[in-house]
């Protein structure tokens, strides 16, 4: 399977799963919109959600906001995260709205990352979401799980996993994966825990699975019983010995693992539970 027929039947699966991929901040205009994003960096949707409302009935449009001073904001989104330099990128973006734009928001991506605490993410999310044009917004879900299906191949930075996807998935459907991409992170492929036995891209009677963390996850070596935690904290399999004192060695997959300091053996288990020290490489930003 190419990873353009991969992204395609992942996305087809999602659509059936999630069924209405949209943003779920609440707006009603594209200066909530934009002003929802800048204030959902680094936090939760929900928390924002419980802000807003006061902040957009005292600021209703980019005009009232222009007039307020950076701590007459700060009260009204003190909950949220970074509420200091989030109340003084609102107030800076909204003079720019109101002397430069009209009192618009400018359709355009390069104008939109002119403005104060727009960075290339929420400038994507402001154009899919508000103006329907083609982009992938990648925030931390995104980010973490597109390298963990295996869309885009262990790319580092949010700008190459844009890239990669956008190579993937036809331009047309850019806006829609980027919801449906987010919110099966966010309900699904959580960052500490993902809900693998509820997932709708692995286990399905009349298609493959489709994710590669968990294909390597299936391949760790299963848990070995009887083993003494007083003996050592950890057990070479290959050795058969005891050891606290671990070495670290990187495998074939670029991941540093835990190994038994005399043989250089990377099949090596925790005394105490029984499991492998052997880790799938994770993407969690
Ligand atoms: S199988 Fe697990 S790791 Fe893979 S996408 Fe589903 S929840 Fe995430």
């Amino acid at each position: 399977m190419t990873r353009r027929e991969k992204a395609a039947a992942v996305l087809d699966r999602l659509r059936a799963d999630i069924p209405a991929p949209e943003t779920e901040l609440r707006y009603r205009t594209e200066f909530e919109l934009l002003v929802a994003v800048i204030l959902s960096a680094q936090c939760t949707d929900k928390r924002v959600n419980l802000v807003t409302p006061a902040l957009f009935e005292a600021y209703p449009d980019a005009a009232a906001m222009a007039e307020a001073e950076a701590d007459e904001i700060f009260p009204y989104i003190r909950s949220v995260s970074y509420p200091n330099n989030k109340a003084k990128a609102l107030a800076k973006t909204a003079r720019m709205l109101r002397d430069d734009y009209g009192g618009e928001v400018p359709r355009e991506h390069a104008e939109l990352v002119k403005l104060a605490g727009v960075g290339r993410k929420t400038a994507n999310v402001v154009v899919a979401v508000a103006f329907d044009e083609p982009a992938i917004a990648v925030d931390t879900h995104v980010f973490r799980v597109s390298n963990r299906i295996g869309l885009v191949k262990d790319r580092p930075t949010p700008l190459a996993v844009e890239k990669g996807l956008r190579r993937v998935i036809p331009r047309d459907a850019w806006g829609e994966a980027h919801h449906l991409l987010i919110l099966h992170g966010r309900y699904t492929c959580e960052a500490r825990a993902p809900k693998c036995g509820r997932c709708p891209l692995v286990g399905q009677p009349d298609g493959p699975d489709l994710c590669d963390y968990y294909a390597a996850l299936e391949r760790l070596p299963a848990p070995l019983d009887g083993l003494d935690p007083k003996r050592g904290r950890y057990y070479s399999k290959t050795a058969r010995r005891y050891f606290d004192e671990p070495a670290t060695k990187t495998d074939r997959a670029g991941v540093e693992q835990i190994a038994d300091p005399w043989t250089g053996s990377m099949s090596v288990f925790d005394t105490k539970t029984g499991r492998t020290t052997k880790r799938v490489k994770d993407y969690r930003v």
